[in-house]
């Protein structure tokens, strides 16, 4: 089943840009060629942050989804994240997590997003809407992943501070 394969950066990148999605999926990295270090930065600051908390998170894997931190005893997944320019994938990404645990019988949890360096905390929930509207992202990512060519590029804000704008503009 193809679900059973996609990872939090399949569906955070869905939301960003069908082309990098399928680099991503064909497994072409570009992390940091051109120097850009937005990628290691942000995976730093969800490493760094909050240790004095670690104690209260567990990390969990469901399947092909490795979920860094759930709080069992609040019922709580949580995302760190860098900046909240890209909110709408971070928030894509945590409902993820919610209607993938809520398909494996873990009901009932709440998510929150959290941006340390602004100090901004978001609640995030699942609704009764959004898990219809997940199954059809399953299945557009599938489509777009299994086409053997790489979608078109078309221009977007976040273009320049992307690890492939090497590969795509110059
Ligand atoms: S540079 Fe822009 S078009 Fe190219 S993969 Fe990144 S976001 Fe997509």
């Amino acid at each position: 089943m193809f679900a059973e394969r996609i990872t939090s950066i399949h569906v955070a990148y869905y939301h960003l840009c069908h082309r990098k999605l399928w680099l991503f999926h064909h497994q072409i990295r570009m992390e940091n060629a051109s120097g850009n270090v937005h990628v290691a930065e942000g995976k730093l600051i969800e490493d760094s942050s909050y240790t004095r908390r670690a104690q209260r998170w567990r990390q969990l894997l469901v399947g092909n989804l490795r979920i860094d931190h759930f709080d069992p005893v609040a019922r709580v997944v949580r995302e760190v994240k860098k900046s909240p320019k890209l909110e709408h994938a971070h928030v894509a990404q945590l409902k993820y997590y919610l209607f993938v645990l809520a398909r494996a019988g873990v009901k009932d949890l709440r998510g929150e997003l959290e941006y340390p360096r602004q100090r901004r905390r978001v609640e995030v929930r699942l609704t009764a809407e959004d898990g219809p509207a997940i199954e059809d992202w399953e299945r557009d990512i599938e489509r777009i992943v299994a086409s053997p060519v790489c979608p078109a590029l078309r221009k977007k804000a976040y273009c320049k501070a992307c690890a492939f704008y090497d590969f795509c503009y110059v």
